[in-house]
């Protein structure tokens, strides 16, 4: 199951590919602070121990979520079971990719409205 915040739809009314472009531009934590924002990614995790998780940038390797309690420590993989899991490409490329299979979507149901719109 996906974790993360409810996702407002109203958010994206507006949205276009500038928008895209500008958060494809942001670093790491900008953008993930955006996608915790925006509902999906988590602010926050809870260890199978109970305890509260920190994100912990790894210089070199993926980002995780660590356990706070020392005799936990326990490390998962940052995006796991979120909208970016089981995907080795960067969160930027999925972002951008949904943004225009959506975006496709809109233009080819338009196109269909209009061509009803002829038969009628
Ligand atoms: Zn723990």
């Amino acid at each position: 199951m996906e974790e993360g915040g409810q996702v407002n739809i109203e958010d994206f009314k507006e949205f276009n590919h500038k928008n895209i472009i500008d958060i494809c531009n942001k670093s790491d934590s900008a953008l993930f602070a955006y996608f915790q924002d925006i509902g999906i990614l988590p602010k926050t995790r809870t260890c199978v121990c109970g305890s509260e998780m920190r994100h912990k940038v790894r210089p070199g390797r993926a980002d995780a979520w660590r356990c706070k309690t020392k005799n936990c420590a326990k490390e998962i993989g940052y995006f796991k079971n979120t909208f970016f899991s089981n995907s080795n490409l960067d969160p930027r490329e999925i972002f951008e990719f949904t943004y225009l299979t959506c975006l496709a979507e809109v233009i080819f149901f338009s196109s269909c409205h209009q061509d009803m719109d002829l038969l009628m």
